[in-house]
């Protein structure tokens, strides 16, 4: 009967290690307010979509986000809505990319020359 439990026990902690291994994505914390100026917070993945609102856990009303620059981050990363390339030419002219692409390219080719 004492070595039963003493499986069970060591069963139990193992399975235990695995939970604590797994690593937990990045989180968000986003308040709702209603119009009775409830707050709600709720807690998200960094990456997920917040919704712009949500059901008031005080009093069920529609509970609106209440810092919404907080869920529009911009973390090109993890927005797909823009494309690198979007994002790039924002900051700089084609013609400039069109340089530094080809400064990349040279420097690539002299790279991989120097390499073999
Ligand atoms: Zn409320």
């Amino acid at each position: 009967m004492a070595g039963d439990s003493l499986r069970g026990a060591r069963l139990g902690s193992a399975s235990f290690e695995d939970a604590t291994g797994v690593t937990l994505s990045p989180r968000q914390t986003t308040e709702y307010l209603c119009s009775n100026q409830h707050i709600t917070s709720v807690i998200f993945a960094a990456d997920a979509e917040v919704p712009s609102n949500w059901d008031c856990r005080q009093c069920s009303q529609v509970a609106k986000l209440r810092n919404p620059s907080q869920a529009e981050q911009p973390e090109p990363e993890t927005k797909v809505a823009r494309t690198h390339l979007e994002i790039l030419l924002e900051r700089r002219t084609r013609e400039d990319l069109e340089i530094l692409l080809k400064e990349v390219l040279a420097d690539l080719k002299l790279r991989r020359k120097n390499a073999s």
